[in-house]
């Protein structure tokens, strides 16, 4: 007897969400998973070793209260206005719980749309994972070839898009794309959704705008921050959202009762503690992409105009399939997904200026004589 039928059918169905590699490869130049090239401020790594003692055996604070306060302070609300994750992942995750009932139970037109996650594509690939996960009902709306938000007249003609979803995620800057859209826009289709808008912020430190606001203007949007890109802290895993205190309430709800480790919250207060360092960061990374962006387009490449920690680019000669593996026999590893819409893309983490140009050396390596100057 197999013991698979001990299995939830939805289980053992479901195609889990895949992570971008990490491999132990020595002198390998990861550009893969958009991590940041910094280390976090030396007060952020002595705030968490000066915690590494018998404390440990200690639960942490459970509503991550201090972090939540210091949070509060910096967005211009209320500690009621926040809740934090074990990274962004998870309040994602408590958002399909939360919001979306799950689809067997929908039957009229009415329900089904209560049963429903909706998301552009491409964006952020967890978000039909999480549906799937919660047996919700999945709506993917396609971006405009350019990977540009369709308005909400064209919505409506194209009728893709379900006005009464009751979770919609949207991806701002996008990604995989690196465009970035503006808060206008996003404004104009949060007032027409009848559901909750989650705008997932993971990059907005890299854009010209945010769009924080309307989180605190509408009792239906939540903003996803994380701590991960922007801020280094990736291996603490700390994200969180800002948004109506009744919303908060409702996930807070859900949530485990120690979700974030002690030496997570711990690491993300000591950040905001030292947002100076930080900043000037951001400013390193921008100044490498714009300059990678440049040499990349010289080099034949179609580079798109990003506001994120990455560029997506259109590699010349070679399917971009090729390249990848190209790019890793020379130990650097860049992000390729096989989407239709993305599949003749490479997706590229901004690292240090080094690593820029130990890509545009290789780069140049791989190409042909008449094409590589
Ligand atoms: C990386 C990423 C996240 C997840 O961040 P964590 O806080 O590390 O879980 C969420 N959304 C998008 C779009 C991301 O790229």
């Amino acid at each position: 007897m197999s013991n698979l039928q001990l299995i939830r059918p939805l289980v053992h169905k479901l195609h889990a969400y895949v992570p971008g590699e990490q491999p132990k490869i020595k002198g390998l130049i990861k550009l893969n998973t958009n991590e940041n090239p910094y280390p976090p401020s030396p007060r952020v790594l002595a705030a968490v070793k000066a915690a590494v003692d018998g404390r440990l055996r200690l639960y942490p604070n459970p509503t991550s209260e201090k972090l939540r306060e210091k949070l509060a302070k910096l967005h211009g609300c209320k500690a009621e206005n926040i809740i934090v994750g074990n990274g962004s992942d998870e309040v994602l995750a408590l958002a399909t719980r939360a919001f979306t009932e799950p689809e067997q139970k929908a039957e009229s037109r009415k329900q089904k749309a209560k049963a429903t996650v909706q998301y552009f594509t491409p964006s952020y690939s967890l978000y039909p994972v999480l549906a799937d996960i919660h047996g919700a009902a999945k709506n993917a709306v396609p971006l405009k070839p350019d990977f540009s938000l369709p308005g909400i007249s064209e919505l409506k003609r194209g009728r893709q898009w379900n006005f009464g979803a009751a979770l919609t995620f949207i991806t701002t800057p996008n990604a995989p794309s690196g465009r970035g859209y503006k808060t206008s826009e996003l404004e104009k289709l949060c007032r027409a959704q009848k559901g909750v808008v989650v705008l997932d912020e993971a990059y907005v430190d890299f854009a010209s705008e945010n769009a924080l606001k309307l989180a605190l203007k509408y009792p239906h949007v939540l903003v996803a921050r994380t701590f991960s890109k922007a801020y280094s802290l990736c291996f603490q895993r700390v994200g969180y959202y800002v948004g109506h205190a009744e919303l908060i309430a409702a996930l807070d709800k859900l949530r485990d009762s120690y979700n974030v480790n002690g030496l997570g919250q711990i690491a993300a207060a000591a950040t905001l503690d030292d947002l100076k360092f930080y900043r000037a960061n951001f400013k390193k990374i921008i100044a490498t992409r714009e300059r990678l962006s440049r040499e990349l387009t010289k080099l034949g490449f179609r580079v798109l105009p990003s506001q994120t920690n990455f560029i997506l680019v259109k590699p010349p000669l070679f399917p971009a399939k090729e390249w990848l593996q190209k790019l890793r026999d020379k130990k650097i590893l860049v992000r390729w997904f096989s989407a239709p819409e993305v599949r003749d893309y490479l997706r590229i983490t901004i690292g240090t200026p080094a690593e820029a140009a130990a890509l545009v050396k290789v780069v140049r390596g791989i190409l042909p004589v008449p094409f590589s100057n």
